[in-house]
């Protein structure tokens, strides 16, 4: 057997930080069962991990990296590799049939046809309506059911994939990859402790000159609370303030390539453009940034309890309960909530701690 790296002509070489999963997918492609589900953030490798493996399934060679399936499928072309992620916050029946249409037709090229369902932990009604076919699909099609956790609506769709948790990215790693794309290395660092474990995020956080002021924003918050509803609704105005002020290098990322696509079409004439679909991929982009914006907020905020509890002659009994409500809102925040009252409703339930 040959020893020569593969790394450069391999379908997953763009999957980074996830060695585990990438295992995973590899094995699978070989002999894959009708339907996976991969339940992390997109950030953290689902997304690009669902593209390699829908080219290793469709390439000749499982994932040579290099053929046509699979210089096609990378790029998000092949006409047998197909991604849905709902455009509104939640699917609709008319995504559901969409999806059950595409899965029954028969590969347009060659054995097997790979359906990539992005954002899937927002099935929300239309779970029952797609059970069947992602339960039982005509035998060329694979179903990659991607989420970022599993709701109950999700569940009994669950149960019928094969099931693959994938970790978020560890921060060391992601400082690592950071740094080899040419980021210095403090920033490197700030950007990856801040970023849960999502690669995607530390990308877009290496640019954002915000981030220590939001998160000294987030750790105050402790001492700005008097018990009174009064407090809490202008703590929560502030930092709802602070989310959509972050989501600022994201929406100049935006715009550029809205731009860059507007100049495209108008100096080939091209018709149809796709800004409908780049435009609703921004506002996903832009939805899953608030979410992570948020549960950094929280997760900084937690760490502030937790070093409350370990201090001398603290009562850990509402430092805990605090910390069971921060838990609590950081989950319900994938259920698309009112932010504004998860934050109240959470902020009024926390004890008031002194500065240390
Ligand atoms: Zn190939």
């Amino acid at each position: 057997m040959s020893e020569a790296p593969v790394e450069a002509d391999d379908a997953f070489a763009g999957v980074a930080g996830q060695p585990q999963l990438v295992a995973q997918l590899r094995a699978a492609s070989f002999a894959p069962v009708h339907a996976y589900l991969l339940v992390g953030p997109a950030g953290a490798g689902t997304a690009a991990a669902a593209v390699a493996f829908a080219a290793a399934l469709l390439c000749p060679a499982a994932g040579c990296g290099t053929c046509r399936d699979c210089r096609l499928a990378l790029a998000g072309g092949h006409p047998d590799a197909v991604t849905f992620a709902p455009e509104g916050a939640f699917l609709r029946i008319a995504d559901a049939e969409e999806i059950i249409r595409v899965a029954v037709r028969s590969p347009i090229e060659g054995r097997r046809k790979v359906l990539v369902l992005a954002d899937f932990h927002r099935v929300q009604r239309v779970g029952p309506a797609l059970l069947k076919t992602i339960e039982e699909p005509p035998e060329s099609t694979v179903f990659v059911v991607l989420a970022d956790n599993v709701p109950p609506e999700l569940v009994t769709i669950a149960s019928r994939c094969v099931r693959i948790d994938v970790a978020p990215v560890p921060a060391p790693t992601l400082m690592a990859l950071l740094v080899a794309e040419g980021v210095e290395e403090t920033r490197a660092a700030t950007a990856a402790t801040a970023a849960g474990g999502n690669l995607d995020r530390a990308r877009l956080l290496v640019s954002d000159s915000g981030l220590d002021r939001r998160r000294r924003a987030w750790a105050g918050v402790p001492e700005s609370l008097d018990g009174s509803g009064a407090a809490v609704a202008v703590v929560a105005a502030e930092l709802l303030e602070l989310v959509e002020e972050a989501a600022g290098p994201l929406r100049r990322a935006h715009a550029e390539e809205l731009a860059e696509l507007e100049a495209r079409v108008a100096s080939t004439g091209e018709r149809g453009s796709g800004r409908g679909r780049l435009e609703a991929s921004q506002r996903r982009a832009l939805r899953r940034h608030r979410t992570d914006e948020l549960r950094f907020g929280l997760a900084t905020l937690a760490g502030r309890y937790r070093e409350a509890l370990v201090r001398p002659g603290a009562d850990p009994g509402p430092v805990l309960t605090g910390l069971d409500a921060i838990t609590a809102a950081s989950v319900a925040l994938t259920r698309n909530p009112n932010e504004t009252l998860l934050l109240q409703a959470l902020l009024l339930r926390l004890p008031r701690l002194s500065t240390p």
